[in-house]
């Protein structure tokens, strides 16, 4: 397959999706529905007290971000390209998203927060009516304090559940694989969470914190790789994403299609959005995922059928990458299998030019991001001969960026 020996290379490649079927084709065959999303949507509401109360940031307890429009980063990249972007491109602001900066505020501290609450109700702690803020009260702490949140990640999914759980009260262990960041480490720590680390890569985290908390029946463990929960609580920001953007005037129609480009790594963050954007605009938006050219674990997966069967090291690709948000090097089969016929496409970039985007957006837009956030930015290059309609509206989602220290801006900035 010249697909596979391009991957081999470190050759950026996009791949369209040969399985993209219309969504009303595909919606009732997937373990997911609206009814699912609605339910953690309303979930949320019924937290926002408690957040609001717990994260006076949070100002209407509801987290979410911004979408903004970025015209001259539009034109440094058909300038860097050489090439026409036709249509507008925005930007999705997860990167300032409150309490944990990335993407993972969304499914971590909505899949924490489901938790929490079904150990309240369950102890006759807590009605669905109640209003939530009795949660902050000590004698809840001390209840939520019996049990155990673990998870493995790269970085910043253990910085959002990390420091959801330790406000909820939750003792929480979180296993670091080798390319989380030193900062990331530090700062849960200082926040009273357990950081356990390990020097091979996210899959061995995930497997050490799994087997880990199988063994204490008051432990919870966070399945990066598998959760329906943390699906769920991405899924959401879509809902949000339509009223958004029909506040700002733009309309998304068969005329005004929307393309979203969407930093993948094992696959939950962007699958969850993307279903979301699908249950809302249906065949009028095409998603695509961004990977780094040495993890391209998900495009690998959907393009050999093999979803987590196949690892990129197995085409002997090292998993290295600057991008520690997305070095993943074998994807969620639960996500692949709901993506395998709703996903445009796949590509991949190299680590290279996420700093070249990195200091573009920076000095265009004075927008700074962190470099796994960029990987989307290549997106409209890539889709240009595909979408020449100058309706079109390209969003790049934006992962993270916020909570990154000055010390590791400034060097990003400089490379
Ligand atoms: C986790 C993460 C992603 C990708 O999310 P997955 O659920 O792992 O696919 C993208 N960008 C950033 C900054 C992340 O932290």
């Amino acid at each position: 397959m010249q697909l596979i020996e391009d991957l081999k290379s470190l050759k950026e490649v996009i791949w369209y999706n040969p399985n993209y079927r219309c969504f009303d084709e595909v919606k009732d065959d997937l373990p997911v529905s609206l009814e699912d999303v609605l339910d953690a949507e309303a979930r949320l509401k019924r937290f926002a007290p408690y957040i609001k109360k717990v994260f006076p940031e949070v100002v209407d307890g509801i987290i979410e971000s911004k979408i903004d429009e970025i015209p001259k980063m539009k034109k440094n990249i058909e300038e860097s390209y050489n090439t026409h972007i036709s249509g507008r491109l925005l930007v999705k602001r997860d990167d300032s998203l409150p309490i944990a900066g990335s993407i993972k505020a969304r499914g971590g501290i909505y899949e924490v927060l489901k938790h929490a609450e079904g150990l309240a109700i369950a102890n006759g702690l807590l009605k669905l009516d109640d209003n939530y803020e009795i949660l902050a009260d000590e004698k809840l702490i001390k209840f939520f304090s019996n049990y155990t949140i673990q998870v493995g990640s790269t970085g910043n999914l253990g910085l959002s559940i990390g420091t959801i759980s330790a406000k909820v009260g939750f003792k929480v262990i979180v296993h670091m694989s080798s390319d989380a960041k030193r900062w990331k480490k530090d700062m849960l720590r200082g926040r009273g969470v357990t950081v356990v680390e390990y020097p091979e890569d996210y899959s061995k985290a995930v497997e050490e914190g799994r087997a880990l908390s199988d063994k204490d029946p008051n432990s919870h463990f966070i399945d990066d790789e598998n959760s329906k929960d943390l699906f769920m609580g991405y899924a959401v920001g879509s809902m949000r994403v339509k009223k958004q953007l029909e506040d700002m005037g733009i309309l998304v129609d068969e005329k005004h299609k929307l393309a979203v480009y969407l930093p993948c790594g094992v696959g939950g963050g962007p699958g969850g959005v993307a279903y979301g954007l699908k249950l809302m605009y249906g065949d009028n938006v095409e998603c695509y995922f961004a990977e780094p050219t040495h993890s391209p674990a998900m495009l690998l997966g959907l393009a050999t059928g093999k979803h987590d069967k196949i690892s990129v090291e197995d085409i002997g690709l090292d998993n290295k990458t600057e991008a520690d948000g997305l070095a993943v090097g074998r994807p969620s089969s639960f996500v692949g299998h709901i993506m395998e016929k709703l996903l445009s496409g796949c590509f991949t970039i190299e680590d290279e030019k996420l700093y070249k985007f990195l200091k573009a957006l920076y000095v265009e837009e004075n927008i700074f991001l962190e470099p796994s956030a960029f990987a989307g930015f290549l997106g409209p290059v890539f889709t240009g001969d595909k979408y020449k309609d100058e309706n079109t509206i390209h969003m790049c989602w934006a992962t993270g960026g916020s909570l990154v220290p000055e010390e590791s801006r400034r060097e990003f900035l400089s490379r």
